[in-house]
């Protein structure tokens, strides 16, 4: 073994212990007593800290993530095959792009906070990671504001508010990246559940607003998760499960009644022929 490598192994020994330290100095007061426990949770962080998950919590928050990162590409394409007038295009471009951005972006945030190595750019992603949560909760209402009818017309004004409370809470990030955790779960709630509000007491037509609610329940179910590592074992990945259900339902209705309303009125009317021919 050359010296390099060595010294490569002793400053990732001190990184563990490091990490475990950490481990150590976190709030135990809620830890089970059962040692074999500890492989599935750590002890809570303390305040201002990031949580330090166990190597089987890594290994999750890698994997559900990870695994949707290919479906999210092809998910992305299926749009763009939908979509057949520019507005459409558009939609298709920052809600499939959005879907793919948070995938990744997450996958190698909890990949490179695995390999215990590269603090600065673990930071960055980290940072980047929250900031595509964002940009996704944004992307998740653009498609109804931009092409459905409203009874009150707030597209405009409700399309900024949505965009620029996402600008906000990548700034709020940015500079108060894990300080004020119940803080950023409200900023989270605040951007999911106001847009929804416009869409679904606006919007004159209701086709897929059923959808679109349930797959918003579902997000602010998710958000307890977030605040629950070191309490409940997984409670990250467990949160990453509940935004790939919630984006799953939001992305067949997206397809379904704003970029496939042709397809569908198409496949209809041809149904119609054949049954009256
Ligand atoms: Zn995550």
């Amino acid at each position: 073994m050359s010296l390099k490598q060595r010294a490569g192994n002793h400053d990732n020994h001190n990184n563990r212990q490091e990490e475990r330290k950490e481990e150590i100095q976190g709030d135990c007061s809620n830890a089970p007593s059962d040692v074999s426990f500890c492989r599935y949770m750590n002890c809570r962080a303390l305040p201002g800290n990031p949580y330090n998950p166990t190597n089987h919590e890594h290994l999750a928050n890698v994997a559900t993530h990870g695994l949707l990162i290919v479906p999210s590409i092809f998910g992305l394409g299926w749009m763009l095959t939908l979509a057949d007038e520019s507005s459409e295009f558009w939609i298709a471009v920052i809600y499939g792009a959005a879907l793919v951005a948070l995938f990744t972006v997450s996958t190698t945030y909890h990949t490179i906070s695995f390999s215990g190595k590269f603090n600065t750019l673990k930071n960055i992603l980290h940072i980047g990671d929250r900031a595509a949560i964002y940009i996704f909760v944004a992307a998740s209402y653009t498609p109804w504001l931009v092409t459905k009818e409203m009874s009150l017309d707030l597209r405009v004004e409700a399309l900024w508010v949505i965009w620029t409370m996402a600008i906000l809470g990548i700034l709020y990030q940015y500079n108060f990246h894990e300080k004020y955790k119940s803080l950023e779960v409200l900023f989270y709630l605040i951007i999911g559940v106001c847009p929804a509000m416009i869409v679904v007491f606006a919007m004159k037509e209701s086709s897929g607003l059923h959808e679109l609610a349930l797959g918003g329940i579902i997000y602010i179910i998710g958000t307890m998760f977030f605040k629950l590592d070191g309490i409940v074992p997984f409670a990250h990945a467990i949160w990453h499960c509940f935004v790939i259900v919630g984006a799953t339902i939001h992305y067949y209705a997206v397809c379904k009644y704003v970029l496939g309303v042709r397809q569908v009125a198409l496949v209809q009317e041809t149904i119609q022929i054949i049954h009256d021919s």
